[in-house]
């Protein structure tokens, strides 16, 4: 089960967030028929969004376009530990000569932004921070630093097999307090230096509690919330699309009607196709008409 541990190290100098993401980042890969570095690209934002929406207390909504192949990528997290998302282009995959490794970087780009929006009351917040590596990990760091101002450190990984599933993910972010001392900042600098990747942690089987042991050393840090769990979640639902069929104009729904065929709306969060038969589209007209 995926899950999220929140805590505090180096005597409340540190934040440490971690989670394990392997099961959602399936579910994405699976709705969507991703192929490797579309999955590592929305497997690692995901991931962050999650982060991100935990760390702020909001429902926080993801964008991504640096301009390389697979285009855009949208995630949505709540505050309570569900994701949504999707990719431009899913069939995407690029690996490095040397190492033989999922090249996130070429697939995303770095031409463009991230761009991370709360809705608070009822207004829009938007932030956003020019694109670093196209890794998504320096990315997200970068965001914090600039956007919010906080020293963080963020960690995403995800592992492909052969056939395309996932074989694990996970992340963390690290922030730096404002109490924090240099020798603290010196001391986690190195670690991360040596720190294993959070995909092979996952992939060993290492809980949240174990990927901040891992960063922070055993006896340096207090928990204070633990295994929360996280989950794929999409809120679409079938009176959605009707609304949106109803925003039509009646020219465009009496076309529709006339060509006497069943109509395929698609969630492009989950995949999840929705019918509409003529009869539906004329009450939906119907409605429209009565208002
Ligand atoms: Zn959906």
């Amino acid at each position: 089960m995926d899950s999220l541990t929140k805590a505090l190290a180096y005597n409340k100098q540190i934040r440490i967030y971690a989670c394990t993401t392997t099961e959602l980042v399936s579910e994405a890969q699976k709705r969507h028929g991703l192929w490797p570095s579309s999955s590592a690209a929305l497997g690692r934002t995901l991931t962050a969004t999650l982060l991100t929406a935990i760390l702020k207390e909001e429902n926080v909504t993801v964008k991504i376009n640096g301009g390389g192949p697979i285009k855009d990528i949208v995630c949505e997290a709540t505050k309570y530990g569900t994701a949504r998302g999707y990719v431009g282009d899913p069939y995407q995959f690029y690996q490095y000569n040397d190492s033989g490794k999922i090249n996130v970087s070429y697939a995303v780009g770095t031409d463009g932004l991230l761009e991370v929006k709360t809705i608070i009351n009822n207004e829009v917040f938007t932030s956003t921070s020019p694109l670093q590596t196209g890794e998504i990990a320096d990315d997200f760091t970068y965001y914090f630093a600039s956007s919010e101002q906080i020293p963080s450190s963020v960690g995403l990984g995800v592992l492909v097999n052969e056939d395309n599933s996932i074989l694990a993910s996970g992340g963390f972010i690290i922030q730096v307090l404002p109490n924090c001392s240099e020798e603290v900042i010196t001391d986690l600098e190195n670690k991360l230096k040596t720190l294993k990747e959070v995909s092979t942690m996952v992939k060993e089987g290492y809980t949240p509690e174990d990927i901040i042991k891992e960063i922070a050393g055993e006896n340096n840090y207090e928990i204070l919330d633990t295994n929360m769990p996280l989950k794929w979640y999409c809120r679409c639902n079938k009176d959605n699309f009707t609304r949106s069929l109803r925003m039509l104009k009646e020219t465009d729904l009496n076309e529709m009607i006339d060509e006497g065929k069943d109509i395929e709306t698609v969630c492009n969060f989950c995949n999840t196709k929705y019918i509409f038969t003529v009869d539906e589209l004329k009450d939906i007209l119907r409605s429209k008409k009565n208002n």
